[in-house]
């Protein structure tokens, strides 16, 4: 195994809790890399000699991000309905239908390479860990065949059956399918199970139905709640005591404390509430309250076709009156949390070596100048992989 020394880095983001400030912040610092993991993180005078040595060059250097909600294995495209949602038209759960068909009727192969080439778009803007749930597939065969896909990619994935209820099927009888065969043959290849819990998908007790036969096949449960309208899906996220629920957009009082009591983290997903004309969900009531929040892409074809943490992050601070350091704190160390990962979200000796160096001084850019590429160079797992992290010169 090689040690790298990254040095010359004018701010660090550590998220190291015993270190002062939200973010864990050091300056003129320096990181050593052992193999996979983080071996040594101080003051760039104090460093140890190591095998090779990189020149941060004055630029920031934070945690990868970790997306902890996307949709990447579908086919298709839904351009036209962004489109006409742009001069118009209303959002509805009910186009997840249109992925399905396209979803259904592609190759193992296409599929594959689509999922590959979006993991790579998200690395380059500095994505290190992705969480991937099916849902497009909708029958035994074709959600089993997603999740399969998706593995070979992440370890965290998801088994979101009930998505929507199929054209063909009733929704008992839907949910029937998704509780007994279905969940039999995705539980292999999931860690989590999902639902969408929305007017136009399924119920609350639809969704605990699903939810809890999915704990029984040994997954763990997130929810989908609480997008298009106020609904029962946070409070049954409570009851169950998921380690997270997203979305959280149309929240009463009671929704907020009964978050904050359970320390269900609420995982914001901002760029659907962009690419929806949506109003965005109050971060700043759920913060002064004391709930833990996430920020996520939620990349999918329908409601959100963006990978990027980065427009997810400046949207945060911009449209949810975030402060810089507490949406990158939630794309990181938030989506770590969201995922109950202690391995990953913060630069601390024996995490593993995820870093993002930045085109910038401080991690403040990243909201400061929107839609601008500061990912200049990414390590994931130790391994330079994009950019500046590749070419750069050992000195
Ligand atoms: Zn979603």
């Amino acid at each position: 195994m090689t040690s790298t020394l990254i040095t010359g880095i004018a701010e660090l983001v550590t998220n190291d809790p015993s270190r002062p400030g939200p973010l864990g912040l050091l300056q003129d610092a320096a990181v050593a890399l052992d193999g996979d993991r983080v071996a040594w993180v101080g003051q760039a005078v104090d460093a140890p000699s190591t095998d090779a040595r990189v020149d941060a060059g004055g630029r920031a250097v934070i945690p990868g991000f970790v997306d902890s909600h996307s949709h990447l294995v579908f086919a298709g495209d839904r351009a036209a309905e962004f489109a006409a949602r742009m001069t118009g038209e209303p959002y509805s759960a009910g186009g997840i239908r249109t992925t399905v068909a396209a979803t259904r009727a592609a190759s193992d192969d296409k599929l594959i390479a689509h999922v590959a080439r979006h993991v790579q778009e998200m690395l380059r803007q500095g994505t290190t860990s992705v969480e991937i749930k099916s849902g497009y597939g909708l029958t035994v065969v074709d959600e089993a065949r997603s999740l399969m896909i998706a593995r070979q990619f992440t370890e965290e994935t998801t088994f979101l059956g009930a998505h929507v209820v199929p054209d063909d099927l009733d929704p008992a009888a839907y949910v029937d399918l998704v509780t007994g065969p279905m969940l039999e043959a995705a539980a292999p290849h999931a860690r989590w199970v999902d639902a969408f819990c929305e007017t136009g998908a399924f119920d609350a007790d639809q969704a605990r139905a699903v939810l809890l036969a999915g704990e029984q096949a040994g997954l763990r449960g997130r929810l989908h709640a609480n997008q298009l309208g106020p609904g029962p899906g946070v409070q049954l996220a409570a009851e169950l005591g998921l380690v997270a629920v997203d979305h959280c957009t149309y929240l009463t009082g009671a929704d907020v404390d009964a978050l904050r009591d359970t320390g269900t983290i609420a995982t914001l997903l901002p760029g659907v509430e962009f690419s929806t004309r949506h109003p965005y969900p109050d971060a700043r009531q759920l913060i002064d309250a004391g709930v833990a929040v996430a920020i996520a892409s939620d990349c999918n074809p329908g409601s959100c076709y963006t990978s990027s943490m980065p427009l997810c992050i400046a949207l945060a601070v911009r449209e949810m009156r975030m402060s810089p350091a507490e949406a990158v704190q939630a794309a990181t160390a938030g989506g770590a949390a969201a995922l109950d990962r202690g391995d990953i979200g913060a630069l601390i000796p024996g995490r593993r070596a995820d870093l993002v160096l930045l085109d910038a001084p401080s991690h403040v850019h990243l909201a400061y100048r929107p839609g601008v590429p500061l990912v200049a160079g990414v390590w994931s797992a130790g391994r330079p992989v994009v950019g500046a992290a590749v070419d750069a010169a050992v000195i």
